[in-house]
């Protein structure tokens, strides 16, 4: 099928308070022209070097996402574009992109990534973590980043029942932050979560934001 024939498959199947990123990590512009002649605009990268060299070649009402862990030395790259970075994991990266969105006068909305999934190797919060960076003075006076949800992975299993519990857990952290720290914010709203594998699950737990590659694009060659 093509990108096009994906794109619309996706779009039927969405309900329409969820939103599609297009997750276009090692594939060529080609693609994410493709992409966005079919009239997608939301794309997700995760390396900063491959989305600092794709934003120029691309129309500039492109919404491009940071989805992977990022590098407080990478953040300048990308600081004068990104919309949104899916992946806070630390106070020191929240620290370093306020201080280059001041640079570039505006405003980074950020989600909090939380680790959800059985396995050591993802990145990512508990809760007294982000307990802690939001309450911290050091938070509370950054100017230039607004926080407008929670993003997590569920573990990579066959076993539904799983992630379903992964997804629900990250659903009541994005409740209870949101009660706790942003009762009256009305940009605190996404759970950024599901992919390819496992999206209709997150749709069933609440995501707002999808991030689908190889559903989109085919498999990806490194
Ligand atoms: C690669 C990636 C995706 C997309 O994964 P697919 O299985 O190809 O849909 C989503 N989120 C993150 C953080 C990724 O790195």
């Amino acid at each position: 099928m093509s990108i096009q024939q994906n794109l619309n498959h996706y779009r039927q199947l969405l309900p329409p308070k969820v939103t599609l990123v297009a997750v276009t990590k090692t594939k060529p512009v080609e693609d994410i022209k493709e992409a966005y002649d079919a009239g997608q605009r939301i794309f997700g990268e995760n390396k900063a070097q491959d989305m600092a060299a794709k934003y120029p070649l691309l129309p500039l009402d492109i919404e491009w996402h940071f989805i992977g862990h990022l590098q407080t030395n990478k953040v300048k790259t990308i600081a004068s574009f990104v919309k949104l970075i899916h992946a806070i994991d630390s106070l020191k990266l929240l620290s370093e992109i306020n201080k280059q969105a001041a640079e570039n006068q505006r405003v980074i909305d950020c989600l909090l990534q939380f680790h959800i999934a059985e396995e050591e190797t993802k990145f990512g919060l508990n809760y007294d973590e982000a307990r802690e960076i939001l309450s911290s003075e050091t938070f509370k006076k950054m100017e230039n980043i607004r926080l407008t949800g929670v993003m997590g992975m569920a573990s990579l299993t066959d076993d539904t029942k799983q992630v379903a519990r992964e997804f629900d857990q990250l659903s009541s952290i994005y409740h209870q932050l949101k009660s706790g720290f942003f009762p009256s914010s009305e940009s605190f709203k996404e759970l950024s979560m599901g992919m390819s594998d496992d999206f209709q699950i997150a749709i069933k737990a609440g995501s707002t934001l999808i991030r689908i590659g190889t559903g989109i694009f085919g498999k990806r060659n490194y």
